[in-house]
């Protein structure tokens, strides 16, 4: 993370094998870590992200120090079971945002698409909809949802909801094609 929230600084956050704790006060930073990874993974509800607007994530200053005009946070994966279908070992995401509004993505280093990172993680339970970061409250908000949205989360540790969005992107696909057709059989009764 660096220009992050109240990381001001260059911060490396190693999440080993096992059980990570972050311990700190009251309001010393540790729940913006969890807001990091979300960032990173492409949450785009700014409230998900305790702000108000997405410039919220840069880091605004405090009374000893400038703020700053740009926030970075970099994920990387060890890859090399190769869980992700890539054939890197290790397997980067990157965002960054600037105070202008300018925004980008990166997979190992190469500009993406937002859509790209949702599909990289799509299955995995890490990705914005994933079971990979349980908020406070998330364990009732589960336990009161209704069916519809309870089974979102069973279709994502199944691993079908790439399948799920691959149909519903054919579907538009088709959708578009055939009100073409409809176009081009009237166009063609008009010259005949
Ligand atoms: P708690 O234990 O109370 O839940 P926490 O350790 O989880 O606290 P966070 O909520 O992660 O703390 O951090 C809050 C701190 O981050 C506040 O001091 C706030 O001023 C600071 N902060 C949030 N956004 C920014 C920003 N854009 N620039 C600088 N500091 C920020």
């Amino acid at each position: 993370m660096r220009g992050f929230k109240s990381f001001a600084d260059k911060t490396v956050v190693e999440f080993k094998q096992g059980v990570t704790c972050v311990v700190g006060p009251n309001g010393s930073g540790k729940s913006n870590i969890t807001d990091a990874v979300r960032w990173v993974l492409g949450e785009q509800r700014i409230k998900t992200l305790r702000g108000s607007k997405m410039e919220d994530v840069i880091f605004n200053g405090t009374k000893h120090r400038k703020s700053l005009g740009l926030a970075e946070v970099k994920l990387v994966f060890d890859n090399v079971d190769h869980f992700f279908p890539l054939e890197y070992n290790e397997i980067s995401v990157t965002r960054r945002v600037h105070r202008s509004g300018e925004s980008e993505y990166q997979i190992n280093g190469m500009p993406c698409r937002l859509k790209d990172i949702r599909e990289l993680f799509m299955d995995t339970g890490i990705g914005r909809e994933g079971y990979s970061i349980i908020g406070q409250g998330r364990i009732d908000e589960i336990l009161s949802s209704n069916k519809d949205e309870r089974r979102m989360l069973f279709e994502e540790a199944a691993g079908i909801i790439k399948y799920k969005s691959r149909k519903e992107e054919s579907e538009r696909k088709l959708k578009a094609t055939h009100e073409n057709l409809v176009r081009i059989q009237d166009i063609l009764s008009e010259i005949e």
